[in-house]
């Protein structure tokens, strides 16, 4: 038996440069991986896939799930059956902007390649994750990264360690692809610098830093959940150094030293509220 954790992600920028002819948006995005983690238990068995879950209402648990589909990827690019009996425990918040789906596949991708003892490469390995999910290469790189392409293609990043990182989920649910759809429609005019946000990263200028970070699926997001204003406004008068949504949402981040975390935490109360650090 292996156990592996599947940890989240946050967006600390999110850019969409255009749509492509393959139909993906060519994005540029600085993500970071966080502590917060889903819980996998992978076990031998002689063929096929088996998956059960514990929390994680409304997911399915057949071959629709992000995990199924990473087992069969990787029994399909290894070409041998490689049974894998999967045990998973959610706790990363589903369709909120924290890749939750996509840990999930990474996790199972580096847990299979452990169990059997394969030692493909992490670039044998994000190749599998690619035909998962555009994060997923990411979740088995992690730390912190630029992705552009559709978010396959990784550059590593100087890490961003011991930031304290507080996250409010507000009710309701955004699907990625009607936010990508409902962007296209009204594209953003205001765009994150990655460029510059990269050279304040390197040279450890976190204050300058924050203050570039955005994310332009932001105002679409808003548009469904007003809340999602609330809570950065909040974090923000609670002391968080930065505050900004995930991904497409609905998650809200926000960045901050130990001291604040409990009043960052305590300013929100009608989200699910989640206490972590940048990983
Ligand atoms: P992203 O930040 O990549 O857009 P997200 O956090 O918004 O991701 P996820 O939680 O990864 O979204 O998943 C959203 C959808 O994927 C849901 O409709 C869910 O049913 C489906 N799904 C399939 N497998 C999983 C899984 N293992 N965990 C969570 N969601 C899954």
């Amino acid at each position: 038996m292996l156990r592996e954790l599947a940890r989240a992600k946050i967006n600390l920028t999110l850019d969409i440069k255009g749509l492509r002819a393959d139909g993906y948006h060519e994005v540029s995005m600085i993500m970071q991986t966080i502590e917060l983690a889903d819980e996998l238990e992978l076990k031998k068995i002689s063929s096929g896939v088996e998956l059960s879950m514990s929390g994680g209402e409304n997911i399915p648990t057949d071959e629709r799930n992000l995990a199924w589909q990473a087992a069969l990827a990787f029994q399909k690019f290894c070409g041998k059956s490689l049974g894998v009996s999967i045990s998973l425990t959610k706790r990363i918040p589903s369709a909120a902007g924290l890749a939750g789906g996509s840990a999930d596949a990474a996790a199972v991708i580096r847990g299979m390649n452990l169990l059997y003892e394969l030692n493909l490469t992490e670039d044998e390995l994000c190749t599998i994750g690619e035909g998962v999910g555009s994060d997923v290469p990411f979740c088995i790189v992690g730390g912190t990264c630029l992705a552009e392409g559709r978010g396959e293609r990784l550059t590593r990043l100087k890490p961003i360690k011991n930031f304290s990182v507080v996250l409010a989920k507000p009710r309701g649910e955004i699907s990625t692809a009607w936010a990508y759809k409902t962007y296209d429609k009204s594209p953003a005019t205001i765009h994150p610098p990655n460029e510059t946000i990269i050279e304040q990263l390197s040279c450890g200028n976190y204050d300058a830093a924050f203050k570039n970070f955005s994310n332009v699926l932001e105002g679409v997001a808003l548009k469904k959940i007003p809340a999602i204003a609330d809570c950065k406004r909040k974090f923000l008068n609670a002391g968080a150094k930065v505050a900004l949504m995930s991904g497409s949402g609905s998650t809200v981040f926000a960045l901050t030293d130990e001291l604040h975390v409990k009043q960052i935490a305590a300013s929100v109360t009608d989200a699910q509220i989640f206490i972590t650090r940048t990983f």
